[in-house]
């Protein structure tokens, strides 16, 4: 069975800036979309914000193996309950691939429980990103490093928890480093924070990029054979075998 993916895009910059209706015509989602159709057999579908549920109610999420999320103007807007959920299944399992300004979400915060705070320039920087855990599932077929030729410039030091696995660095023409590739778990589920992807520039038509985000859905899909395990006291009251007499 293909990998059931859930593309969620705040969808407002497309709406109000012809510079980025021009770049993406079918939205940032689309071009997204259409990177992973190069690199898999995945069944897409697309949510937004402004749908009831912010496009993501209980049932849609526990049919979802992987939620992509692209966020920046409206992270606000996001509603409290939508966060709590998607933690929840992120809890249970399904893989969150956190893009770009995503960093400031409110679900990305949750997970990661600091600011998510950084630098940031929007200027004529090149982005150079390092690969450096050639190792790692998310690198597979990847250049040792790949260049942006203009993006937004995202400076050290970002407020995150240390990664589990740091698998990318970006450099920038203006003498700035980032951690832009992270892998986290949480709970039964894997997080990737991936982060080019600034709405003004093409970057989600760039081939490299498209096959990373297709690699980090791949890597965070639900490893559905190991055990759910049953917390608290409800089950547990119950010894496993009988305890000695007081
Ligand atoms: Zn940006």
């Amino acid at each position: 069975m293909s990998l059931r993916v859930i593309i969620w895009n705040e969808h407002r910059h497309e709406l109000k800036n012809e510079t980025v209706r021009a770049l993406y015509p079918q939205a940032l989602h689309g071009a997204i979309a259409d990177g992973l159709r190069e690199h898999g057999d995945f069944d897409i579908t697309i949510a937004t914000l402004d749908e009831p549920c912010n496009g993501l109610s209980e049932e849609r999420l526990a049919n979802t193996d992987v939620l992509i999320w692209w966020g920046h103007t409206a992270h606000k807007e996001v509603l409290d309950d939508t966060v709590d959920r998607v933690q929840q299944r992120v809890l249970d399992g399904m893989g969150l691939v956190v893009l770009h300004s995503g960093h400031h979400s409110k679900i990305f915060r949750r997970l990661m429980g600091t600011t998510a705070n950084l630098k940031w320039r929007e200027s004529t920087d090149k982005e150079r990103i390092w690969i450096v855990s050639p190792n790692h599932p998310i690198c597979e077929g990847l250049p040792e490093y790949f260049e942006i030729e203009r993006e937004e410039m995202y400076g050290e030091h970002f407020d995150i928890p240390d990664p589990d696995e740091l698998v990318m660095v970006s450099w920038f023409t203006g003498g700035e480093i980032f951690r832009s590739g992270l892998c986290y778990h949480r709970g039964r589920g894997r997080i990737f924070y991936f982060r080019p992807g600034h709405e003004t520039y093409p970057t989600y038509h760039h081939p490299v990029v498209r096959k990373v985000i297709a690699n980090a859905v791949s890597w965070a899909r639900p490893l559905c054979n190991g055990p759910r395990p049953v917390y608290g006291l409800g089950f547990w009251n119950k010894p496993l075998e009988p305890l000695p007499a007081e």
